[in-house]
């Protein structure tokens, strides 16, 4: 097979090609069948990974049990801080080896890799240490009728297993932004990356497994989503909560397994972000942080901007000034801003550029790219596609209606505040939206009525960790961040005791 997204395959041991297995109880195992793993910027084979079956699932998940009843479910607070802490440090001392797995599997430009996947992910285990180390719980003296009193509090206690279930795009930093709240409050884990970005997953097991954590607290498994490993996961009923960041169509997929024995679930999903640029606004940051917000990770972040309003006076400046931006990005470039690697695989490439035709198709003017370069070399191989602004499209286009998950944005004009924040809403998604304006009672009132869980004004991605982030409607259910993923990683109980 040469395709990362092939179903499984015999091992083809005897290559020199690298095998990633699952971790489980504790241990490397296999389950007899593997799928190959191509690089997106050449389609040379990266990594056979194991496809773990349902016998494997079932003893992820009995391992976890156990781990959760056992040692991993008697270590205290500050056990668990501290072991958390020896993860983030032993990120820290492999981080060169985690910047080149990340790299390895999604083609992404080296220095993103550093200061966005792998430096966050030690952050996100540092923070969730920490906030948890600090929490408290609710106390109150309640009345009674004989006068006396009685105490009520309340303790927090974990869920037992965690699915934890992630997407490519990210696949450091969304990972370790679930295993590290789920693990700081004491649950076991079963996470199971996705199929497309095994590595840096697979060698934190090592990193774990080196800081402390007892056979089964942490287990990971490899494989395929429907119909395969991530199902198989989300319907064990050994599982006892669900996180999942990924499509919104998976999402529903997996609510639905959710279902069955009513267990909670925080979903992360997809969106159609939507940035207005005002004519106060300082043109020259807005088109910066657009063309950052349409062209990082190759537009494969669920917070990239698809669609982009602009008020009218600007409008023509403004597509000019994006033409330039997309014409200065570099393929393959190291750069965090202007380096653009390739699209994930060759299956999310023909989304794209499905997307690059039907734009056509319904009438849209490009601007600049709409196809996919060529490089007569090995990259021919690989998973590329230009970067893309058009415009002249209606709203109701499905171009403007669906996600792309591609680096491409349109660019329309607007007359009035009103008409601007209308648009942005005319979607059946809510994660993410930006306001580009220097006029500072704008900026509040246009932000609080967007319909999504994060606006930002005058940047772009600029995340404090402590802060609940998720999306309304199709966009995802629950809010994680800070305290608001204590709040979905455990359950409140409250113990009263009459005086
Ligand atoms: P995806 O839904 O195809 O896959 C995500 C994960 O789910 C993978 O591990 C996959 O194997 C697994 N999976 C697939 N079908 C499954 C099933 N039926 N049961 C259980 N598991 C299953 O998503 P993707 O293509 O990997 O990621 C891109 C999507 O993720 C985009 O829609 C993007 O917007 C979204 N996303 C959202 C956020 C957010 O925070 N809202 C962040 C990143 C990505």
């Amino acid at each position: 097979k040469t395709s990362s997204s092939a179903r499984p395959t015999d091992d083809n041991s005897g290559s020199d090609t690298p095998l990633r297995r699952c971790w489980v109880g504790g241990q490397w195992r296999e389950s007899g069948a593997t799928f190959v793993k191509t690089s997106p910027v050449d389609g040379h084979c990266v990594a056979h990974v194991v496809e773990a079956d349902k016998a494997l699932i079932d003893d992820a998940v009995a391992a976890a049990r156990r781990a959760a009843a056992g040692e991993w479910g008697r270590f205290s607070a500050s056990q668990r801080k501290a072991l958390l802490h020896r993860i983030a440090d032993g990120i820290e001392n492999r981080f060169e080896e985690f910047v080149a797995a990340e790299v390895g599997d999604t083609g992404r430009p080296v220095e993103q890799a550093r200061i966005l996947d792998i430096r966050r992910g030690v952050a996100n285990f540092r923070l969730f240490a920490d906030l948890v180390a600090d929490a408290s719980g609710e106390v109150y003296e309640t009345e009674t009728p004989d006068g006396e009193g009685a105490l009520s509090y309340t303790i927090s206690r974990p869920h037992g297993v965690v699915a934890i279930i992630s997407p490519w795009n990210l696949p450091f930093l969304l990972l370790t932004w679930k295993i590290a709240p789920a693990l700081a409050l004491g649950n076991a884990v079963v996470v199971k990356p996705s199929e497309e970005t095994p590595s840096s997953a697979t060698l934190l097991c090592e990193v774990i497994a080196e800081a402390g954590m007892p056979a089964g607290g942490f287990n990971l498994i490899h494989g395929h989503g429907a119909g395969a490993a991530g199902e198989f996961l989300t319907r064990h009923p050994g599982i006892d909560a669900i996180t999942f960041t990924g499509e919104t169509g998976t999402g529903q997929a997996i609510m639905r397994a959710a279902a069955e024995g009513v267990r909670p679930v925080s979903f992360e999903l997809g969106g159609k972000n939507a940035a207005l640029v005002f004519a106060d606004a300082d043109l020259e940051k807005a088109l910066d942080g657009v063309a950052r917000s349409t062209f990082l990770n190759c537009g494969q972040v669920c917070l990239c901007t698809e669609r982009v309003y602009v008020e009218r006076p600007i409008f023509e400046q403004f597509v000019a000034g994006m033409k330039a931006r997309a014409e200065r990005m570099v393929y393959g470039g190291s750069d965090a801003v202007t380096g653009l690697g390739p699209l994930i695989s060759h299956e999310h490439r023909e989304k794209v550029l499905g997307y690059y035709r039907l734009a056509l198709e319904e009438g849209a003017t490009v601007v600049v790219g709409g196809g996919t370069p060529q490089f007569g070399d090995d990259r021919d191989g690989g998973s590329w596609v230009e970067p893309t602004v058009i415009t002249g499209l209606p709203q109701t286009a499905r171009c403007l209606q669906e996600e792309v998950f591609g680096p491409i944005t349109h660019i329309a004009p607007f007359d009035t505040e009103e008409e601007a924040i209308g648009l942005a809403n005319d979607t059946v998604y809510g994660l993410a939206a930006a306001v580009w304006t220097r006029d500072v009672s704008r900026a509040h009132r246009v932000s609080r009525r967007m319909r999504v869980g994060i606006t930002w004004v005058n940047t772009w991605f600029q995340r404090d960790l402590r802060t609940p982030f998720g999306g309304v409607r199709l966009s995802g259910l629950g809010r994680e961040g800070g305290r608001h993923s204590l709040d979905f990683y455990c359950q409140p109980m409250t113990i009263c005791v009459k005086i």
